[in-house]
């Protein structure tokens, strides 16, 4: 028998109390935090801020990082200071878990601590590579929670719901998170019916129905995949449902066409949670201000952008306190829109959509190729169902020299032989937009799901470098 051992019980473990006055729940949001003007939304991050760097400061990872660049948190005082921070990427966090492994020296807490304070622990989806794991304090789940349950009040969800969550209830935190927040903060019911791998997309359907599900979460792609599954099984999902909102995250105005109510979105990842949200007023995503500072900054060089200028989002998370992200260089592709009013009322600032992630940037010929972008100029193409997968690769050309090609998958709306001339149609018109070949490989429909991930991962894999190691 093993010693007994009284456990740290959860809901003796934190001061609820602060957690709620700093970082308000949705209801209280909407009028409270949601409103205030800029001074207070500085005059918050620059305490906030000199407090992360603190915090962070007793993390190994956070110490070599920053002797190497001769940097010293007693530099900053305020966010304006922002700039002398290190930037890091994940390259770094692989370096790190590489030198320490499986934890990396940029947690704040191990498994052991759990004895004494309540911990969880998810890995990233591992889109590129080795998976990251991440422990979370329960401080860090509540604030990330609270953030969550924001974004899902903002965009229509109420007390009585019940929510369909489509999200992968797996090693990553997607899912847990938005269930942590429907549940704790929202008065909502999450129905876990995962992805369709989990629970097939037909139930998932039956369920919304049966349930009467005021709302589904789920990836743009795979909405759009429950609704043409409906639409298959008879249900009408303009009519058939009793779906009030959708939480969306990629392009919602094709989900809104299907389903006829709003469909709102969203830029979250795995460390922090929600970072950003779409309002009523769908014109950019709020960034939730009081927990985060995001900067996009230059591509190649780093430095900081102005506003309206696309390059790689920059993440100072000013909450966290199990892992830190401070100048976390995420290479996602967005950029910032300038401070002023929305017409939702709120002064936090806004940054662009999710644009896709900058290391799938491919240099062909000269000319930089996202992946993404070459899926945004087909998507309204006719004959296709809008899936597609990218890959660049070394060819061997005329005189023996090696050339790089990207090929483009892209699902036929039927099969590819019922579809003659489409293949020559995408590639002029990749051409015309993008200036540089791009070949078009025609797939039957559903063929690149094996690829894409669709239905199983948080965001789809569009891209691989089949290049051979230089
Ligand atoms: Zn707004």
């Amino acid at each position: 028998m093993r010693d007994h051992v009284k456990p740290p019980y959860y809901y003796q473990s934190m001061d609820w109390e602060k957690l709620v006055t700093e970082y308000e729940p949705p209801y209280e949001f909407m009028t409270g935090t949601r409103l205030w003007d800029r001074d207070r939304i500085v005059a918050t991050q620059n305490q906030r801020l000199v407090d992360a760097l603190q915090r962070a400061a007793t993390v190994p990872f956070y110490q070599k990082l920053w002797a190497q660049h001769g940097f010293s948190p007693a530099d900053v005082r305020t966010i304006d200071d922002l700039h002398l921070v290190p930037q890091y990427t994940i390259d770094d966090i692989r370096d790190s878990i590489e030198r320490q492994p499986p934890f990396g020296d940029y947690q704040s807490h191990h498994f052991a601590d759990a004895a004494t304070t309540p911990l969880r622990f998810y890995t990233s989806g591992g889109t590129t590579g080795m998976p990251r794991p991440t422990i979370y304090t329960q401080w860090d789940r509540e604030v990330g929670a609270i953030l969550s349950a924001r974004t899902f009040y903002m965009q229509g969800i109420r007390p009585g719901d019940a929510v369909i969550n489509a999200w992968a209830y797996s090693t990553h935190n997607a899912a847990w998170i938005m269930d942590h927040a429907l549940w704790h903060w929202l008065g909502a019911i999450p129905i876990t019916t995962g992805t369709g791998n989990v629970t097939p997309t037909e139930k998932q359907v039956e369920m919304a129905k049966l349930y009467g599900a005021a709302a589904i979460t789920a990836t743009s792609d795979y909405l759009l995949h429950i609704a043409d599954t409906a639409k298959r099984m008879g249900i009408d999902p303009r009519t058939d449902l009793d779906l009030k909102t959708l939480l969306s995250f990629g392009d919602t105005k094709a989900v809104e066409d299907v389903y006829g109510v709003p469909a709102y979105d969203s830029y979250a990842f795995h460390e922090v949670q929600y970072v950003s949200a779409e309002c009523e007023a769908k014109q950019g995503l709020h960034i939730f201000e009081d927990a985060f500072v995001v900067e996009v900054v230059d591509f190649e060089t780093g430095k900081p952008l102005p506003p309206g200028h696309r390059g790689n989002v920059v993440i100072t998370c000013l909450y966290k306190t199990g892992t830190h992200q401070l100048r976390y260089n995420i290479q996602d592709i967005s950029a910032t829109y300038e401070i002023e009013q929305c017409a939702c009322g709120s002064w936090h600032r806004r940054m662009d959509y999710f644009r896709g992630r900058s290391d799938t940037m491919v240099k062909l010929r000269g000319v930089n190729v996202w992946p993404e972008a070459c899926g945004k100029i087909i998507q309204d193409h006719d004959g296709i169902s809008g899936e597609y997968f990218c890959y660049v690769e070394s060819v061997l050309g005329r005189g023996g020299r090696t050339r790089e090609e990207m090929t483009m998958m892209v699902e036929a709306q039927t099969t590819a032989a019922d579809s003659p001339g489409l293949k020559e149609s995408l590639e002029k018109l990749l051409k015309q937009k993008i200036g540089v070949q791009i070949n078009v490989d025609l797939v039957d429909r559903d063929a690149l799901r094996p690829l894409t991930g669709h239905g199983d991962r948080a965001k789809l894999k569009r891209f691989e470098d089949r290049r051979e190691a230089r």
